[in-house]
């Protein structure tokens, strides 16, 4: 997708630390504001009608949000979520508001949209991964737009070990319980980034290459990208993480195993993301 083709188009990136708005200008250029995410809805709501007024843009077509889930994307609800100070909002308000519609969907489907359209996915038909932070979230693209299930797939709980380590979600041993950061850090008393010990990165690599092998069977996609901080370690993780993908993805020819790539857009990917959004829409 071309950045001519965005302009009008907003983005939202919203996280528990902070809120990002954002657009690409007449130039081409990707212009953001950020400021912290308020603690309440509706003040957060006039936040970012604020900002779009200030990045002035000529004529807002639409605006496309990124939120943590649970969601429901058709009805724009967000759940309660760990993450968020808000419980059960509806962006409908946002809306209301601005005047301008808004289309939601959840924070890892964003970025990977992003991803898929605008970064390292570029050009590829389908494309699949995990965003690797706090908890981990996946997402899937097939020809430019977000795939869903009834539900967001969840391949983040994918069970790896049912006698592994307790999961967020009341199982034990999915994959988030694993390699999520605050896994990381529960199991070797460091976060990722103060990690570094490369035997216990060949134990996350392992745990990370099996959910990798798990979704490129499952879905088989052209390519599997990885986002978030983590890939920040570079070597440390990637080293074993592709000797242990291609020792594992044994059923597809070497040409056809989809390659796992980092992320290109870094914490842009979200914001990037919700433009695309609002410009393409839903598929179903
Ligand atoms: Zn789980």
């Amino acid at each position: 997708m071309r950045r001519e083709e965005l302009i009008g188009f907003v983005g939202v990136d919203i996280g528990g630390q902070s809120t990002r708005v954002g657009i690409f200008d007449q130039r081409g250029r990707l212009k953001v504001i950020s400021f912290p995410t308020e603690g309440n809805f509706r003040t957060e709501c006039e936040a970012i009608v604020t900002a779009i007024k200030k990045l002035n843009v000529d004529r807002v077509r639409r605006i496309g949000v990124g939120s943590p889930g649970p969601l429901d994307w058709k009805k724009r609800l967000v759940y309660d979520t760990p993450n968020l100070p808000w419980r059960k909002v509806n962006f409908g308000l946002l809306e209301e508001m601005s005047g301008w519609s808004v289309l939601l969907d959840n924070d890892a489907n964003v970025a990977g949209l992003g991803e898929a359209t605008m970064g390292r996915g570029r050009g590829k038909r389908f494309i699949a991964g995990f965003t690797l932070g706090t908890g981990i979230g996946h997402f899937q693209v097939k020809d430019g737009r977000i795939y869903h299930g009834r539900l967001d797939v969840e391949a983040g709980h994918q069970i790896l070990d049912p006698q592994g380590p307790k999961c967020n979600c009341g199982q034990r041993g999915c994959l988030e319980a694993f390699v999520s950061a605050v896994a990381i850090e529960r199991r070797y008393g460091k976060p990722p980034h103060l990690l570094n010990d490369p035997k216990a990165w060949k134990e996350i690599a392992y745990r990370l290459a099996q959910g990798l092998v798990n979704v490129a069977v499952h879905t088989s996609p052209d390519v599997l990208i990885l986002t978030g901080g983590m890939l920040a370690r570079g070597r440390l993780l990637f080293d074993p993480l592709r000797r242990y993908y291609e020792a594992m993805l044994k059923v597809y020819p070497p040409a056809y195993r989809p390659p796992v790539l980092a992320a290109q857009l870094g914490d842009k990917a979200g914001v990037v993301g919700a433009i695309v959004l609002a410009k393409v829409g839903h598929s179903d």
